[in-house]
């Protein structure tokens, strides 16, 4: 099965997928999650992903296509993935299309996690992540046991420097403008379910399990 998590950014999209590729046994696939793999290991790519990632831009369409291409070619990916964060643009999209079509394959379910802006602020503030194994918690909403370090693998949390409430404004002017249009696409390829990511994240959860079986 081959997902895609839309939404803007906090919406719970890494939060679900990998719920998601626990339930189905699919890889966890979040370009951001490759990109601050990158800068943290000091990488020619984390360099130049940073300098967009910091200004709450997107990283360009040709780096990130590139990685995502090499990502879903890879054995483990053989069965499906969920994909967290890619695609962002139509662009992205539309080489995504084409190299599955290449295969006879195609996209089963874009999911969109539909969350409105008021909510993402106070969201972003609070989350916690973990840069060693990719864990998302958020201080108030999904806290970890002890304050400060991941359940799941025991390194310390950061909050991500694109977290700053300004840089959260200025991520959602970017997704409204250029992801935002991807529901339209992924509607018209009929391929695409919303739920209401408001909710308790297990009641997120259940509904998406509904629509994908
Ligand atoms: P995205 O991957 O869409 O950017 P995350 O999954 O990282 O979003 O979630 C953003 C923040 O909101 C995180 O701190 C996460 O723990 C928290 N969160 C995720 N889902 C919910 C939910 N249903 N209710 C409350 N907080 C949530
Ligand atoms: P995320 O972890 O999905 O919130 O992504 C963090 C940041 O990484 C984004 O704000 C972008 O700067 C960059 N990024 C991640 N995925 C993409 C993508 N598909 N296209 C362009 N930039 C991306």
């Amino acid at each position: 099965m081959k997902i895609i998590m839309l939404g803007a950014p906090g919406a719970g999209k890494g939060t679900q997928a990998k719920m998601i590729a626990d339930k189905y046994s699919i890889p966890h696939i979040s370009t951001g999650d490759i990109f601050r793999a990158n800068i943290k290991n000091g990488t020619e790519l984390g360099k130049e992903a940073k300098k967009y990632m910091d200004q709450g831009q997107l990283v360009p369409d040709e780096l990130t296509v590139k990685i995502l291409l090499d990502r879903v070619a890879q054995d483990d990916c053989k069965n499906g993935y969920v994909l967290d964060g890619f695609p962002r643009t139509i662009p992205q999209a539309e080489v995504l299309t084409d190299a599955l079509n290449k295969l006879g394959e195609k996209i089963d379910y874009a999911v969109n996690v539909d969350v409105p802006d008021e909510n993402i602020i106070n969201r972003m503030g609070g989350r916690r992540a973990c840069v060693t194994c990719g864990a998302t918690y958020h201080v108030v909403y999904i806290p970890t046991k002890v304050e400060g370090i991941c359940d799941r693998c025991g390194s310390a949390l950061i909050l991500r420097d694109d977290d700053k409430p300004e840089t959260v404004k200025k991520r959602l002017d970017v997704y409204h403008a250029q992801t935002q249009p991807l529901i339209d696409y992924y509607t018209a390829a009929g391929v695409l379910r919303s739920v209401d990511g408001t909710q308790d994240m297990k009641d997120v959860f259940n509904d998406i399990v509904k629509i994908l079986g």
